[in-house]
């Protein structure tokens, strides 16, 4: 963590568990109606009549999950919230609330817990969510986040990983590896800073790929994008881990094959340069990278014309049958079964 000797340092001592989490919370404000109660009873109370209640969770760990040498408190607190809504939203549902519950060391005052809170406030904003619990404990070694997101559906809208058919096609948002490439980046720039403290590096080239990376976004627009085009996908999960693992996933639990077009992948052109510039194989990355927080779902064939058209929808490959494999066709036309290589296996978790 690069501290500024200016700013005040308020031991969390000072304020002891119940102080902190109300003064952590007192900016939050419930929107939703959804929402019964929030914060400052022993439990929130919720209601969602006759829907669906769509619920997820995730735990992130300093030095596993993230690196406080180069990602900013306040970043790190809009994406623990991004990366759980993006879960809801593979659910084709609507994220509405969240919990949050932190460990943190006596090395954090209490200004870092204001700034990971301010993200936290911020996604809260952005993506329309209540903030309604969570808990703050010490801990002996480092910061630890876990977020829990709920939210609704219409049992008729719900969307699952198993509904993907044979001649299905298989649909990506966005464009892929991004992230990836943001953090080779900012890993170059921290052995650099490393070596010498006073360098001034000039990331202007690499802006992109690095708030793909630090301030990743949740595609909350695709479930109204798709309700508008009239299209319902017969399955959907988000990509966190990488597409080949996703599509390991979807594939695996809707029991299809699938032929998947390298040549179709949607890849913006800073992730291709980057690629060159650091020698690493495009296709690879967008397959192995993780953390795109994109959707990847199938549709049935006969909606295809009111897809194609999209710029924020790409078809990249077609479901097959079981025995047919799990396949990638190259450039050359050669098909090659996908295996999941997640970047960083510790994260291989099941969300
Ligand atoms: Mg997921």
């Amino acid at each position: 963590m690069i501290e500024d000797k200016n700013t005040p340092r308020t031991p969390l001592s000072e304020l002891g568990e119940f102080g902190l989490i109300s003064h952590l919370t007192k900016n939050f404000k419930i929107k939703q109606k959804t929402t019964t109660l929030g914060i400052g009873d022993d439990a929130a109370v919720l209601g969602f009549e006759n829907k669906k209640c769509v619920l997820t969770t995730d735990l992130l760990i300093e030095g596993v999950h993230f690196d406080l040498s180069y990602v900013p408190l306040k970043h790190l607190g809009y994406k623990s919230v991004v990366v759980n809504l993006s879960d809801v939203y593979a659910m084709n549902a609507t994220a509405t609330q969240i919990t949050v519950s932190i460990a943190v060391s006596n090395r954090f005052p209490l200004e870092a817990l204001e700034e990971l809170y301010a993200g936290i406030e911020t996604a809260a904003k952005i993506y329309n969510i209540d903030v309604v619990g969570g808990d703050t404990t010490s801990s002996t070694t480092g910061l630890l986040i876990s977020i829990t997101a709920v939210g609704h559906a219409n049992e008729e809208e719900l969307v699952y990983r198993s509904g993907a058919k044979e001649n299905d096609l298989l649909v990506v948002t966005g464009d892929l590896g991004a992230a990836y490439m943001g953090l080779q980046v900012l890993e170059r720039e921290k052995q650099v800073y490393e070596v010498n403290p006073n360098s001034q590096p000039d990331l202007d080239q690499y802006t992109y790929l690095i708030e793909r990376q630090l301030k990743p976004e949740a595609r909350k627009d695709i479930s109204g994008l798709l309700k508008a085009l009239e299209v319902k996908p017969t399955s959907m999960i988000d990509i966190s881990d990488g597409l080949s693992s996703e599509v390991i996933h979807l594939c695996t639990q809707s029991k299809v094959g699938v032929n998947l077009y390298e040549e179709k992948i949607p890849l913006d052109p800073t992730v291709i340069s980057a690629c060159e510039e650091f020698k690493l194989n495009s296709t690879t990355v967008a397959l192995n990278g993780g953390e795109d927080y994109e959707l990847l779902f199938t549709i049935k064939q006969e909606d295809y014309p009111k897809i194609k058209a999209n710029p924020s929808l790409t078809v990249i490959g077609h479901i097959t049958d079981q025995k047919s494999g799990i396949g990638l066709v190259t450039r050359a036309n050669e098909k090659i079964e996908m295996k999941a290589q997640g970047w960083n296996p510790i994260q291989d978790k099941n969300d």
